[in-house]
């Protein structure tokens, strides 16, 4: 039988992207004897933005066997309960979508069904109420969920982190090349393919230099050097749902406390990030170039930075949607490379995560059997595509209609997928999670709720219990999550005793 083994694995870029698919294969298939490159050119540098992040990176920490405290100092990182959005369904509006979830799970339903219930009956405790995870980003705590009390709301709490994305490359590139992954620094000038296969089979670098290798994974960045500029593999362009194309980012100084949250203000033709980290506030203005120019996009950023801005603007261009093959022969993408969905619920890092995760899962041989790819190609689209629905609906579901902007997104036609969505809400306050899909009811209705849709009922099971017991039990509930967060630690007590970063 012939060795058909990948010998020779060669990643494209030392982003994000690269790094963490340098660093998860260096360890996963550690002993494999492969070996593992990595290309980047210090000339051409990287996106320099992504700070936010989901709890699900916590499953990567552990894959890579990180000490979690190490990672949180090391990254200048605080900890993230959730994401704030302020002036998102109307003027003057704020909620919070929290990880985690909403009260407890009744009679087999989801509370929100009871909470429903209670509300509109009458019930005067806001949803809110009912999230310790949004009480705690409010009160501005933090602990790690307490697994020993799990009959209190502290067991269920749910975090992810706000870190400093160049230290985090760095972090990742130090773990990389100690567990064996050898850096190329210099810029790739063409690519070879084999006249038969149309496989990628050489990359040239400038000073006469090539590097063979037998799986290539394309970590360029937005270029796509070898999914699209070799393989010309095509991208669909999802703009006209998700309207805004530009970002400039900059950071500038922390006033008081970190927030353990991610702020997201809508604006008029776009919306702002702040992101706390140990050592500085991260902050970027998304917006729609049909709508507003440069120069105004930063003015309005500067306007609304917390502290002096301490780095110069980083203006960036992006294009919203999904290459239509994210693995093409014998190349796979991730990062910016694969698509790009806005950072308004930060998935972009997650997405690497998870096309690593699926690349392990169907890891191949040299034969590159087509089936796998073509599942590969399909799970990944299903979930850029459940994503973009998610993200649809903070712009569709909006009453604002005090910019053009905004009357665009209120009016838009939407995936009749997310109408549909909307539509069982509506209905009967019904939300499903299609196969494991990132986002949980929990997500769903924060954001529906948060931006005034509002069931007309609830689940029939709901109406069975009796008023004064479910009266008592929403009151038992609100309580509980009240005793949570007021037993927390500051969110910065936390991070002074267990993580606090280095000045460096
Ligand atoms: P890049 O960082 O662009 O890296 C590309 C690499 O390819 C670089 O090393 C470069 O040197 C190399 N390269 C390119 N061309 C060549 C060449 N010719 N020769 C050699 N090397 C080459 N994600 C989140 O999860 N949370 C967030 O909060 C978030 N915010 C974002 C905000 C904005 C405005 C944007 C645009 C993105 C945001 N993202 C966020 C996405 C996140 O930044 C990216 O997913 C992540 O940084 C990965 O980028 P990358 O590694 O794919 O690309």
């Amino acid at each position: 039988m012939t060795d058909n083994r990948i010998r020779d694995i060669v990643i494209v870029g030392g982003g994000t992207a690269g790094w963490m698919a340098a660093a998860a294969l260096s360890r996963v298939l550690a002993g494999g004897g492969i070996r593992i490159r990595l290309i980047e050119s210090e000339a051409i540098g990287t996106v320099g933005v992504g700070e936010a992040t989901i709890p699900h990176i916590r499953y990567f920490n552990r894959l890579l066997g990180l000490d979690e405290n190490d990672f949180v100092r090391r990254t200048a990182a605080t900890f993230k309960l959730g994401i704030e959005f302020v002036d998102w369904g109307r003027l003057g509006d704020r909620y919070i979508h929290p990880f985690g979830s909403y009260g407890q799970e009744m009679e087999g339903l989801h509370f929100h069904h009871f909470w429903y219930r209670y509300a509109q009956g009458g019930g005067m405790l806001p949803l809110d109420r009912f999230s310790i995870g949004i009480g705690a980003a409010r009160a501005g705590r933090f602990q790690r969920p307490d697994g020993a009390r799990a009959d209190t709301p502290l067991a269920t709490l749910s975090y992810a982190f706000q870190f400093d994305a160049a230290r985090y490359a760095r972090y990742l590139r130090e773990r990389a090349e100690a567990s064996g992954v050898e850096r190329i620094e210099g810029r790739i000038t063409d690519i070879r393919l084999n006249g038969e296969t149309g496989h990628v089979e050489t990359v040239l670098l400038e000073g006469e230099r090539s590097v063979d290798g037998d799986l290539f994974i394309d970590c360029s960045g937005f270029r796509g050097l070898l999914i699209e500029g070799a393989l010309a593999t095509g991208y669909d362009d999802w703009r006209h749902w998700l309207p805004c194309d530009r970002a400039v980012a900059r950071a500038c100084r922390r006033l008081g406390d970190p927030a353990p949250f991610t702020r997201a203000t809508a604006k008029a033709a776009g919306w702002q990030w702040r992101i706390p980290l140990q050592s500085r506030t991260g902050n970027g203005h998304v917006y729609c170039s049909d709508n507003l120019s440069d120069d105004a996009a930063l003015a309005v950023l500067d306007a609304g930075l917390d502290g002096e801005a301490i780095s110069d603007p980083n203006f960036l261009r992006f294009t919203t949607g999904a290459r239509r093959k994210v693995w093409n022969r014998n190349v796979v993408s991730l990062g910016l490379a694969a698509g790009f969905l806005e950072p308004l619920e930060s998935t972009s890092i997650h997405l690497i995560q998870s096309g690593i995760a699926r690349l392990l899962t169907n890891f191949p041989d040299r034969g590159f059997n087509q089936h796998d790819i073509d599942y590969y190609n399909r799970r990944t689209r299903a979930e850029y595509e459940q994503v973009r629905d998610f993200l649809i609906l903070h712009y569709k579901a909006t009453q604002r209609d005090d910019t053009p902007f905004w009357n665009y997104c209120r009016t838009m036609p939407i995936p009749a997928t997310l109408e549909e969505r909307i539509a069982i809400f509506r209905e009967n306050a019904r939300l499903y999670r299609h196969d494991n899909e990132l986002f949980s009811e929990t997500s769903w209705l924060a954001v529906l709720h948060g931006q005034h849709i509002a069931p007309a009922r609830y689940h029939p099971i709901a109406g069975f219990l009796p008023d004064a017991e479910l009266e008592s039990r929403m009151n038992r509930i609100a309580a509980a999550m009240d005793a949570g967060v007021a037993g927390m630690p500051a969110h910065m007590a936390f991070i002074e005793r267990y993580c606090r970063a280095d000045a460096a």
